[in-house]
């Protein structure tokens, strides 16, 4: 498919795109070939005001019929007081989550593909995102929640023509549609499928340009499967590469403390993270106990010299509320990127540029 091909993450195999390819051989993960192409700054005055104007990073797909104008999300102060904290309001896409930047490639993918119809598994805002992406694309839509799930996502689903099927925990939401998957059915993961994190990495090409061709000291990222995580590795890499940035920021990843399998493994300093049982946390789109992809996102936290913290429940709402009374209402999951600045205190400075994202709207889980 144009050029691009699938990687194995553990044999580094080549594997062809198809419909029905969404794993390798021996149960290994895919990650996308390198295709990125040098970017230069001064070439994107004229583009369009979208995530799609950094096309030479982009994956070489017909994405314009499926796009719903996603990206270039505001990059504001949390207050007017605190100038070197910044908010990038993510819950300003499309579907009201950042996960819209990745659900635009699924469906762009499967479009190419020919698919007629996809299934997905989801805590709540993927499945909208998909969703929304599929029924502009076209495909039938099946989409598999846990029962936990917000009583607004799920309806916002259905409203896209999508069936909502419910499923017991996120772990039996997941088992549920890889079941459903069989041939013919594009399985539209968001974890498997690594055309999602071309999706989420142009959330730091964003802020490296809404900065003015540079990256803050600090960013804070919510780590439940670890899609944004992922994809802002991508990108600073591909801003290194290409001589954009020289150095990229300190990652401070966060958990919600109920079920924080990735924070556990990081503290004890495992290559991989065990599963863990979720205690129940109301930070539910982060809720992963077994994210697939553990090892990746331990070694690029790594690899960037970045922490991954947790922070209790109790901290959320007061967050939530704080940055309401800024002007800011985002979902009770999106709390825990402003609740870890005073949890965990120590780890930023006076001095630092800090830039949280605010990753799903107040009125999903109002
Ligand atoms: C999906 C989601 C996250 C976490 O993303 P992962 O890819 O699971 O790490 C965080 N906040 C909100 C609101 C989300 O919808």
């Amino acid at each position: 498919m144009n050029g691009l091909h699938y990687v194995g993450s553990e044999s580094g195999r080549r594997y062809e795109i198809e419909q029905s390819r969404w794993i390798g051989d021996g149960g290994e993960l895919l990650d996308l070939c390198e295709f990125a192409k040098p970017l230069n700054r001064e070439a994107l005055t004229d583009r369009p005001k979208t995530m799609w104007r950094y096309q030479e990073v982009l994956p070489p797909l017909n994405a314009g019929p499926v796009s719903l104008g996603e990206g270039l999300t505001p990059l504001v102060p949390v207050s007017i007081d605190r100038p070197r904290l910044l908010a990038k309001v993510d819950y300003l896409m499309p579907t009201l989550s950042f996960k819209d930047r990745g659900a635009v490639m699924l469906a762009a993918v499967a479009r190419a593909l020919g698919a007629e119809r996809l299934v997905a598994d989801s805590s709540g805002n993927a499945g909208a995102a998909i969703a929304a992406y599929a029924a502009r694309a076209g495909i039938r839509c099946e989409i598999f929640v846990p029962g936990a799930t917000s009583r607004k996502k799920v309806a916002q689903i259905e409203a896209h023509g999508a069936r909502v099927i419910i499923a017991g925990t996120r772990e039996d939401a997941g088992a549920a549609a890889r079941r459903a998957a069989v041939d013919g059915i594009f399985y539209a993961s968001h974890v498997y499928n690594p055309f999602f994190f071309q999706g989420t990495k142009t959330y730091v090409f964003e802020i490296w340009e809404q900065l003015g061709g540079r990256l803050p000291d600090v960013l804070v990222l919510p780590v439940g499967n670890g899609t944004l995580v992922l994809g802002v590795h991508l990108g600073c890499q591909e801003l290194l590469r290409f001589g954009l940035v020289d150095r990229i920021p300190r990652i401070v990843a966060v958990q919600a403390e109920a079920c924080s399998p990735l924070t556990q493994a990081f503290q004890q300093r495992w290559p991989e993270a065990k599963p863990v049982r979720n205690l129940g946390t109301r930070a539910e789109g982060i809720a992963i106990a077994a994210p697939p992809r553990h090892k990746q996102i331990l070694k690029a936290v790594r690899s960037m010299e970045g922490q991954i913290v947790a922070v209790p429940d109790e901290a959320l709402e007061e967050s939530q509320r704080a940055l309401s009374q800024s002007g800011l209402y985002v979902e009770i999951t999106s709390a825990v990127n402003y609740a870890v600045l005073r949890v965990h205190a120590h780890l930023f400075h006076e001095s630092d540029v800090v830039v949280i994202p605010l990753c799903g709207a107040g009125l999903k889980s109002a």
